[in-house]
Order: structure tokens, then sequence, then C-alpha cells
């Protein structure tokens, strides 16, 4: 039985700027807790907030992306809440009128519709010691507390969990090509979705990180309910949290209406009049992957799947143009479709937490480009580099991978290769022509991807036909 669902999204980003979005505390990653604090993020009675104006212009940036409509003016407003994330004891955010409305992305030629987008303050973290349910103490740090943040909320328009990742990823990469969030910090998108079956109740599922986790925790929820559903059960309205180490969803708290909140107009920020600057914004926005893809196809004559490979990081795409500005075309878009990205996905890294710079890639591709080196030998660069980023010219005669692509330096190597195999060289002349391919393997192995394979197939003829 197919149930057909609906699923809506609350996407939480976390700006990337300086300080954070009522105070002057640093808005950097630190693993010291509360460390980057001050009497505004703590919520001391008397403490009066001012708006960073940069996370404004960064949540314009993320309305115009959007396809938005950005409001005239915004202003912020308290949601009461007790809890110890806040001590405040309320959440500054937007309510009846946030920075941006009305927008879409497209994914696969169909449009899901960005109901709004609002600017709010991030709680402060709290750490749970052992698991969310058993814990006997609970851990506050307030260097999260105050971290700006843009909810991106969208209409009910997903239809499975497989569709809401994809959204996710594309707005991810979105968001980085604006400057505007860091995908390397832990927790800097978090998810919660309502998910909702037909003749069911609509329950809200919290704080979920990690693309995969969304794909994980969506499924799980659509099955517990469809199963309720079946056994003639009701689905009561509520909000549940994703336990990843089981797998399941749990519930946290039967689910609250927005009325519930009490909000009211936050009096100590002023109304901010956004509209022009919206405006300024406008003609600064950058190139984004969909637009690069084409562009490459055309401009380059590359291939969709290599462009699709190259903007899948702005960095890789960045590197790439300043690449192909001196390295033919071919090479470097081979380079950092291929070599490079399967080098880094590898490691699980991507080329900005590398450190390699890309005037050592540039080199790498003129070698390659001079048949200096092999692919084998590049390849094996790169993986020193991105563990231990350096200069390839100085790894280069460390590891002695220079292309060995003479008959006279090859000779030997043949030689001591085919004295080893003497049942290839037998197969060989019954005229199996896989046995030549396997003694030239045999001779990259024992030169580690050195030896120029043209040349070793030449000069393995030669000793074979003597
Ligand atoms: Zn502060």
């Amino acid at each position: 039985m197919i149930f057909m669902v609906t699923i809506g999204l609350e996407v939480h980003v976390q700006l990337m700027t300086e300080t954070k979005l009522f105070c002057s505390c640093s808005n950097k990653f630190t693993t010291i807790p509360n460390t980057h604090v001050c009497e505004t993020c703590l919520g001391m009675p008397g403490s009066k907030p001012r708006l960073n104006k940069k996370a404004v212009e960064q949540a314009i940036k993320i309305g115009l992306a959007l396809n938005c409509k950005i409001n005239h003016e915004m202003f912020f407003s308290r949601k009461s809440y007790f809890y110890p994330d806040m001590s405040k004891n309320f959440q500054i955010t937007q309510y009846e009128m946030p920075i941006c409305f009305d927008g879409f992305l497209e994914l696969n030629g169909r449009k899901i519709r960005i109901r709004r987008i609002q600017m709010e303050e991030d709680p402060a973290r709290l750490i749970h010691e052992g698991a969310i349910e058993k814990a006997k103490n609970v851990l506050v740090d307030y260097n999260r507390s105050g971290t700006p943040l843009c909810e991106i909320v969208t209409e009910p328009d997903f239809t499975s969990p497989q569709e809401a990742r994809l959204f996710l990823q594309e707005l991810s990469l979105m968001l980085e090509y604006l400057g505007v969030y860091d995908p390397n910090t832990e927790g800097s998108i978090r998810v919660d979705a309502n998910i909702s079956l037909p003749k069911g109740k609509r329950v809200e599922v919290k704080n979920v990180s990690g693309f995969k986790e969304v794909e994980r925790a969506f499924s799980y929820e659509i099955i517990r309910q469809s199963s309720l559903l079946k056994r003639g059960q009701k689905i009561v309205m509520e909000t549940r949290g994703w336990n990843a180490e089981s797998g399941t969803t749990i519930s946290l708290r039967s689910k609250e209406t927005e009325d519930d909140y009490g909000y009211i107009f936050e009096t100590d920020l002023p109304t901010v009049e956004v509209s022009k600057k919206a405006m300024e914004l406008k003609y600064g926005m950058p190139e984004f992957a969909k637009q690069k893809v084409e562009r490459y196809e055309r401009e380059f004559r590359i291939g969709r799947e290599m462009a699709l490979s190259i903007v899948s990081e702005p960095d890789i795409a960045d590197a790439f143009e300043t690449a192909v500005k001196e390295i033919d075309t071919h090479i470097s878009a081979t380079f950092f479709s291929k070599m490079l990205k399967k080098v880094l996905n590898y490691e699980n890294l991507r080329l900005k937490q590398t450190g390699l710079e890309t005037k050592w890639l540039i080199t790498i591709m003129k070698k390659l480009e001079n048949k200096e080196i092999t692919d084998r030998a590049a390849e094996l660069l790169l993986r020193d580099m991105v563990l231990k980023p350096q200069d390839p010219e100085i790894l280069l005669k460390l590891r002695g991978l220079t292309r060995i692509d003479t008959e006279e330096a090859l000779d030997p190597i043949v030689l001591n290769v085919l004295s080893k195999n003497s049942l290839a060289i037998i197969d060989y002349k019954h005229g199996k022509p896989e046995s030549l391919e396997f003694l030239v393997g045999q001779v990259m192995r024992a030169t580690q991807g050195r030896a120029d394979p043209v040349i070793t197939r030449k000069v393995i003829h030669k000793r074979l036909d003597e």
C-alpha cells in the first residue's frame, strides 16, 4: 500500500558572520565552552541587543537567491518560552513581518515554494550526558547563543524524503556560493519537518542535521505513521525528536501552536528598512552552480557530468576557472572532475578543508600536460597533498615520481618483469592479448605508476618479438 505523503520543511541556517546577531561576541566556532559570551547573549537583565547589519544583508541575499519578495521593512518579535537554552526566557525572532516571503527553488523542473524567511537568534547548545532520554545532567554552552540564523520555511511541497534531501543539497550549495554559510561546521544546517499522511495528523520531527540523516529520519517517520494507520490507530499531533543511534523518532511533546508562544513586539530593536539594501544587493549576486554548468558546457565545451562535478564545490569551480587560463581545457576539466574529486571523496574532504593552493594544482596539471608525470603519479601526489598541503615540486623529488619514458630506462625494468612472469609470456606467444596488458600492469606496479604506458608497451613488444 502506497501512502501519499506531504512534507514541509523549516531549515535553520547558521550565517557566517564575524560577530553574533545582537552583540559583538565572536561568531567563530570554538571548542572551549562559554568563552564567546557577554551580558547580551547571556540574556542578563538590562542588556540591550544591537542588530548586526551584515547578518541582515546575508538574509536579503538568501531571499534574492530564492526568488523571494523582500519586505519593505521588518521588525523583530519576542517568542516567549522557558528553557535553559534561552536564559532570558524569550527568543528574538520574526513573526508578523519576516524579512522575505513568497519565493521558490527549482528542483528538477519543479518549483518548491518558499513561504517565508525569517531572521532569529540561535539558542545555546545543550549537551546531554549520554543519551537524551537517560541523561542525569545537562550542560549549557552559550557560545552558540545569539548566532545569527535564517529560518527558511517551505510550503508542504515535498512528496518524499528523497526529494527533501535533494532540496537541502541544492540549497546548501546555493548558500555556499552566496558565501553566507559554512557547510563544514557541524550543525550549520538543522532541519525541522512537518510530515503528514492522508487522514493523519501533522507530526513535527525536530532538529535533524545531515542530509543523509534527514532522509533516514523522514523515512522512518513515514513508516511509523503508515503502520499506525494500517492498524486502525490514530496519529497524534506532536513534536518528535530523531535518535540517530537507534534510527527512530521519539515523542518529545504534544504539538503546540504558534499562539502558545505569546509573541510580542521586541521594543529594544527598531523597525529596519530593508528594501533599499535589497535593490543594491540584487546587482551583486554571484553566479550559481546551475548557471556555471551551462556556461562551462558552452564556453569550454565540457560534458555535463564533468561540469556538475566541478561546480559541486565553489572552491573547485574557482580553481578550475583559474587553471583553464593556462592549462588545456580537457586536461584541467578531467583533473578537477575526476582525479581531484576522487582523492577528496576518498578522504571525505572538501577542497576548502585541505589548504591546497591553486598554483600547486596548476603545477601538477602542467606536468601532466608536458608528460613529465603519469596520471597515476599525479594521483599519488594529490593523495599526499590533501593530507599534508605542500608544494608538489618538492614532493615530486622526495617521492621520485617523475615519468620514466625512455626505452633505455624502461628496458631493464621490463626484462626484470618478464623474468618473473614466464606464464604470461607463453600466453602472449599463444596470441592472448590480455597477457600484454597484464605485463604492462606489472611494469606500472614495479615503477609505482611512473612508467609511460605507450613506451612500456613498445619495449615489451620488442623484447617478446625478439
Ligand atoms: Zn555576546
